[in-house]
């Protein structure tokens, strides 16, 4: 039952350390807590520790804990999985930000969508820092027309980027990542959030300037797929 108590504390103390290490207050870094896979009580117990962000990764799975869940009000649910054009109706509805965008035809589904709400739903680009083929994201070239686009869109708001770094270069990655979002920062002054680093690369990703780190496993445990 404390397990998931217990992990987060541990994961605060690497958070303090981190932010120690590289000079920067901990109120700068925010936690995600990444719970796909992993059950409503799950979140539930996160909850109770004072765990108020959640990421998941699949719509329909996020969709029934979200609605599990419903009474706990002030939940922060955040969508960092690849989004496929007939789930951005449901995205639009539950979740209050997205981190995986990458492209125009998603966020003007999601401008649309969410035109029923009160709030914008925030919004962060997903960069394909590492330039793989198979990995989801935009170039750096296709970043000044992305960011524009959301820029204009009423029912968005251009929060930050996000990457997924390649394994072996996560330094070099999260270091040019901080360059993109200093100069994107400066023509979008709103922009407050660089989503960066998982259980295992929490460190280098505070190091280089990450204000949100998305952590699953650490937290809730191993996933079965
Ligand atoms: C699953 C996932 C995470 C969390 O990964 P862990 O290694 O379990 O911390 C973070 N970001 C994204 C986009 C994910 O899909």
């Amino acid at each position: 039952m404390t397990i998931i108590k217990d992990n987060l504390a541990t994961v605060e103390l690497q958070i303090l350390q981190a932010c120690q290490q590289a000079s920067r207050a901990r109120d700068e870094v925010c936690l995600l807590a990444v719970s796909k896979t992993k059950p409503a009580a799950d979140i539930e117990q996160a909850y109770q520790a004072g765990q108020r962000a959640f990421g998941e990764s699949y719509v329909q799975e996020a969709v029934d804990k979200i609605i599990q869940l419903q009474h706990l009000k002030d939940i922060d649910w955040h969508f960092i999985g690849p989004i496929q054009s007939n789930k951005t109706r449901q995205i639009a509805e539950h979740f209050s930000w997205v981190h995986s965008i990458d492209r125009i035809k998603i966020a003007k589904r999601l401008n649309e969508q969410r035109c029923h709400q009160d709030t914008p739903l925030n919004i962060c680009l997903q960069v394909n820092i590492s330039n793989e083929n198979s990995k989801s994201g935009v170039t750096i070239d296709e970043l000044d027309e992305l960011t524009e686009y959301i820029d204009s869109c009423e029912n968005l708001i251009l929060r930050g980027l996000m990457a997924i770094p390649q394994k072996n270069a996560q330094q070099e990655s999260f270091d040019k990542m901080h360059q993109l979002f200093d100069q994107y920062q400066n023509k979008y002054p709103q922009m407050d959030t660089l989503s960066m680093g998982m259980s295992a690369d929490l460190h280098p990703a505070i190091k280089a300037g990450s204000t949100m780190i998305r952590i699953g496993s650490a937290i809730f445990g191993a996933r079965n797929y």
